[in-house]
């Protein structure tokens, strides 16, 4: 049998290897266009960065040996050809015409099955100056040894276009070694995954580390010197003085082959598969970012481009090809990154999502330490919970801090996994010894504080909704029940403030008018509704508390 791959980076390779495994007698290529095979593309920030030496390392499998076409050929008994491009399909008589881009010599390689991994590129804005020496996209291992080769050699100014997961892990691993400019054309830097009061928080995070956000801004042309290299990115919001510019504004799939040969393309542009990760040419399979996927909540099609996506692809298709009939349920959107001290994680749905597909969300915003408070290294973490009003099922979750995101993420994942309740998450056992969580895991606390709000028992409010009230001048009560210490320590700034801690609440009740709107609030927001619960007991009858407390101010 004959497997034909097109695409070396993840897809491709993981299906190349699982194939191999599963019928040792096929006679497997793999064509890739570029020089490099089967690397981390993920990892090529951190190379950037330079906390990974050589780009060799992200060639390279856990023992340190490199995975270039010597390997694949001897290990793996995989040929493959390098610097080599597919250029058509001939379904009818299965063969690709590929050519040898040095040589320029073309040739067409029979298949029985096909294989299209042809991942994505990334966009570029049709904006003047894309073309000048300084300004990369990092689509590839060659263009992340150009961008960390100009930083070495002294580049200080760094635009960064495109506020998203790659631009924000750019800021991060060059954060101390260059002035970063984030220019960004939504309101918020990672809008595509997180809600906005969340998206604050990590604009606060990166502001305070001297990143400055041009937010809400197009990026209308960048200039050069007269000699041809990169001076100047000019903005809706002013002009900003760059040696490197970095377009980190999103990729598309290239489905350019796929189109040519008729393949059917999906709504969001991708190519379409069926659960085997079949084209609609039953002997042409594809996978990676150059595929849409199904989203397991919503089971609509949606394009989400991620290594983690593109390798269980890869497998699939690698069993598939080999004659077997495993599948690829679909997505759900889940995503992973680090900014400075901040973990940022989502996965399903986000509440904006949930809203626009017309669910009846509910949903809860809960800070709590990521372990026992009185272990060294506890660190907070939020959570927010996005759930079905109607049938309590669990749409999303965003989880965010300096601690420990990871854990809590993947539990979410697989509760997601497995059309979860809110009520049902609240009942996993999950581990806790003080160095690793909290007795009562913050998935758990989330869970129990959403179903409060979903059994109405718990009136709250999102903090944004609250600030903007604020800000539009409201007549309302804002009611500080922290202590005498944390007040002073730092205070919402309006007129609206009243402060009485919780421990004097009772008493001083009195104080408060029965006839105006209360909104509580402490540090995390338990105090929060505990004070809503006393004035209610005291007949007050228009109280709520806003979510995540002053931990979760944006
Ligand atoms: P690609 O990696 O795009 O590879 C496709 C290959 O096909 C390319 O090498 C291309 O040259 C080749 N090709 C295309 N057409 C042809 C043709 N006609 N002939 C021959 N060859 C062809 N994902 C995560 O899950 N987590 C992360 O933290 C993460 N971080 C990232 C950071 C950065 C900076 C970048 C750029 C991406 C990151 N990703 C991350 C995304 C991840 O890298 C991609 O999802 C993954 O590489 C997709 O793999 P793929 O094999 O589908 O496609």
């Amino acid at each position: 049998k004959r497997i034909l791959i097109i695409g070396g980076v993840a897809a491709g390779p993981k299906a190349a290897a699982r194939a191999r495994r599963c019928d040792p007698g096929a006679e497997i290529t793999i064509v890739e266009e570029g020089s490099f095979l089967s690397y981390a593309g993920c990892g090529m920030p951190f190379y950037i960065g330079g906390m990974v030496e050589k780009h060799e390392e992200l060639m390279a499998t856990p023992v340190g040996v490199v995975r270039d076409a010597a390997f694949f050929r001897n290990v793996k008994d995989i040929n493959v050809l390098t610097g080599t491009r597919a250029e058509a399909i001939d379904r009818e008589n299965k063969t690709v015409r590929v050519t040898n881009l040095a040589t320029r010599e073309t040739c067409d390689l029979p298949y029985d099955k096909l294989v299209l991994a042809t991942g994505s590129k990334p966009v570029r804005p049709p904006i003047p100056g894309m073309d000048l020496a300084g300004v990369y996209t990092l689509g590839n291992l060659e263009e992340a040894r150009a961008v960390r080769q100009a930083v070495e050699q002294g580049a200080r100014r760094v635009v960064i276009i495109g506020g998203g997961l790659i631009g924000l892990e750019l800021a991060d691993v060059l954060g101390t070694k260059a002035e970063i400019t984030i220019v960004e054309m939504m309101d918020h830097v990672l809008s595509t995954l997180l809600d906005p009061e969340l998206s604050i928080l990590v604009e606060r995070v990166l502001r305070g580390k001297g990143v400055q956000l041009i937010l809400g801004s197009r990026v209308e042309r960048i200039e050069g010197d007269g000699n041809g290299a990169v001076v100047r990115v000019v903005t809706t919001a002013g002009s900003f003085d760059a040696d490197l510019v970095v377009v980190a504004a999103g990729v598309r799939p290239r489905v350019e082959l796929a189109r040519e040969a008729g393949l059917e393309l999906g709504e969001t542009g991708a190519i379409k598969v069926n659960e085997y990760l079949q084209t609609s040419d039953p002997d042409i399979y594809a996978g990676g970012d150059c595929v849409e996927n199904i989203h397991l909540i919503s089971g609509r099609p949606v394009y989400t481009p991620m290594g983690s996506v593109a390798n269980r692809h890869g497998r699939v298709i690698g069993d598939n090809v080999a004659g077997g009939r495993d599948t690829f349920p679909g997505v759900l959107g889940t995503a992973i990154l680090k900014v400075f001290e901040m973990n940022i994680g989502r996965t399903g749905l986000s509440e904006s999502e949930a809203r626009r597909l017309g669910y009846h969300v509910e949903s809860f915003i809960c800070p709590a330490p990521d372990r026992a408070h009185f272990y060294p290294g506890s660190k907070p973490i939020i959570i927010k919970l996005v759930a079905d009003a109607s049938t309590r099922k669990l749409l999303g979750a965003q989880i965010l801090g300096p601690g420990d995101v990871n854990k809590r993420l993947d539990v979410m994942v697989a509760a997601l996994s497995m059309g979860a309740t809110v009520d049902q998450l609240a009942t996993f056992d999950l581990a806790y010894a003080p160095p690793f969580s909290t007795a009562l895991d913050p998935l758990t606390h989330a869970a129990n504080c959403l179903r409060n709000k979903l059994d109405g028992r718990a009136r709250s409010i999102n903090p944004l909704e609250v600030k903007k009230r604020l800000e539009a001048g409201e007549d309302f009560v804002l009611l500080d029940v922290r202590t005498p210490a944390e007040f002073n320590e730092v205070r919402l700034p309006y007129p609206n403030v009243v402060f009485i801690p919780l421990g004097k609440l009772r008493e001083r009740a009195k104080e408060l008018p029965k006839d105006r709107e209360i909104i509580v609030f402490c540090k995390v927001s338990l105090r929060g509704w505990e004070a809503q619960t006393i004035l209610e007991s005291l007949g007050f009858t228009n109280v709520s508390f806003f979510e995540g407390g002053i931990a979760a101010w944006p």
